[in-house]
């Protein structure tokens, strides 16, 4: 089994190729290398291709033959949306179309997609199911959700079979492996939690204290990038059994405001975090927090790092080799 891995020089697509690769199934990875790492790149080939520019998507697809595509390509952060939204819907979603029109054209009919949390915008529940209302309050996720529609409409004249896998907030890292969280400028909560713990980057900020949340901090739902491929794994057998668009929630069903996840970092590092409050961050909800039910039950996923000691500690252990 052959996968195309686009965005595979990023954070989760790296974690992707690994895991695939650890698990025999060959992998191709696309990338344009704007937020990705060609250092990243360790398991399969690179083809840099930008799914913005259609002949260089053909040329990927033209002598190679795929079995089915995970797509990690994606502008994804909530404040840059809010700021740059053509930015998002061009990368997002007409990026997607090309990707799968170029798949179209090259008889590829499986799909694991990028979806994310942010497709719900503020929650109704405590948990979030997949049934839950979709009222995205950024661009960045009414552009996932837009993708989610698209797949669900070419379920049906196409005959695509997708999985759409709604990540919360991945997290964590490889550190045996050499890989990890890494964006600059850093805009991530644990990174720089982690980057403050060892004194370097600009110094932590925290969005907004003044959140309808226990401490006035916002509340995250953290699961592990490796527990992330294991799901994108089970999707692939997933399709292999069931035609149409599936969607699945991934978190481990528990919140951690920002306050805790600095408190947890402190204890994992043993060092002292300092902070500061700033103003809250646009597009930013207070809470989300998953139901993964339907993941366990229909895709028997089971997530390993359930906790977020584990998972600081994993990004920790990374953090601690880069050259900061
Ligand atoms: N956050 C923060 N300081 C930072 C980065 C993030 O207070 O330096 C907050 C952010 O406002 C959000 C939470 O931490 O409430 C998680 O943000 P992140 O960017 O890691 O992920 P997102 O939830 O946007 O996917």
């Amino acid at each position: 089994m052959n996968v195309l891995v686009c965005g595979g020089a990023g954070y989760i697509g790296s974690h992707m190729a690994r895991w695939l690769a650890a698990h025999d199934i060959g992998v191709t990875v696309l990338d344009n290398l704007s937020t990705g790492h060609r250092e990243a790149v360790k398991w399969g080939e690179l083809v840099e291709a930008d799914l913005l520019d259609q002949a260089s998507l053909e040329r990927a697809f033209s002598g190679r033959r795929f079995d089915a595509v995970m797509h990690f390509c994606a502008r994804s952060l909530v404040g840059e949306s809010v700021a740059q939204p053509y930015d998002y819907y061009a990368n997002n979603v007409t990026g997607t179309l090309n990707l799968l029109e170029a798949m179209r054209r090259h008889g590829v009919d499986r799909l694991v997609f990028s979806s994310t949390a942010a497709v719900f915008g503020n929650p109704v529940s405590a948990l979030i199911d997949e049934a839950h209302p979709k009222a995205p309050i950024n661009p960045y996720g009414a552009s996932k959700l837009m993708v989610e529609r698209i797949l669900a409409d070419a379920a049906g004249a196409y005959g695509l079979r997708s999985v759409a896998l709604r990540y919360f907030n991945a997290a964590g890292a490889s550190h045996a492996a050499g890989i990890g969280e890494s964006h600059e400028p850093e805009t991530h909560l644990i990174p720089n939690v982690l980057r403050a713990a060892l004194g370097t980057g600009p110094g932590l900020k925290v969005f907004g204290d003044d959140y309808p949340t226990p401490d006035g901090t916002c509340v995250r739902d953290y699961v592990h990038v490796e527990d992330l491929a294991q799901a994108h794994h089970r999707a692939l057998d997933h399709m292999e059994a069931h035609a149409g668009a599936h969607v699945f929630n991934l978190g481990n069903g528990t919140g951690f405001s920002v306050r805790e996840v600095i408190a947890a970092a402190s204890e994992v590092t043993g060092r002292e975090i300092p902070f500061e409050i700033a103003p809250r961050r646009a597009g930013d909800p207070a809470v989300l927090v998953a139901s993964s039910d339907k993941a366990r039950r229909e895709l028997g996923w089971t997530p390993v790092h359930t906790s977020l000691a584990p998972i600081l500690d994993s990004a920790w252990r990374w953090h601690q080799q880069q050259p900061y």
